[in-house]
């Protein structure tokens, strides 16, 4: 693996953890807006969702296991996403992250919204499919009703 070096490749370092649908779209973002980003998954053939473009690094392996989050150096990063489809690998990578490498932002993708409070519990903050899906078609409920509104 091609490691980081130099200090200021330190900079903006950031860890995504799970290289699905979500987190290759999110490392390819934030590759191309200038971020150093590592990306690890525990399937080989999930980095083929990466774009020709991702500028970042790559480590096959289960993010659970210490010694893959310590070949990351996440004691580095400014932010550590855990986007696994796994809540419970979310909740121990993101842990690990806060309690042991007390990295200032961490983010974790969460199936089971009732989980929620142990994830803030720990100062970990969430994005919730299910709770933002919700809120989206609301809105758009919403809109649609306004529109309505409009033509009578
Ligand atoms: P998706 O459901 O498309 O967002 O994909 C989730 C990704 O997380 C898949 O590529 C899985 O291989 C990956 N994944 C699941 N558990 C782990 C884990 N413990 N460590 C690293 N990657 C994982």
């Amino acid at each position: 693996m091609k490691r980081l070096t130099s200090k200021q490749e330190y900079e903006n370092y950031i860890i995504i953890i799970g290289c699905g649908r979500l987190g290759a779209n999110l490392a390819n973002t934030l590759s191309d807006g200038g971020g150093n980003v590592l990306i690890i998954d525990k399937n080989k053939d999930s980095f083929r969702k990466l774009s020709p473009s991702f500028g970042g690094l790559s480590i096959i392996g289960d993010a659970t296991d210490i010694d893959v989050m310590q070949e990351a150096q996440i004691g580095n990063a400014s932010a550590v996403i855990a986007v696994t489809n796994n809540d419970n690998a979310n909740i121990m990578v993101a842990q690990i992250a806060r309690e042991i490498f007390h990295i200032k932002r961490v983010i974790a993708r969460l199936y089971d919204p009732e989980r929620e409070y142990v994830y803030h519990e720990f100062g970990i903050e969430t994005i919730c499919p299910a709770v933002l899906s919700a809120k989206e078609v609301d809105k758009i409920l919403s809109q649609d009703d306004a529109i309505k509104g409009e033509e009578q």
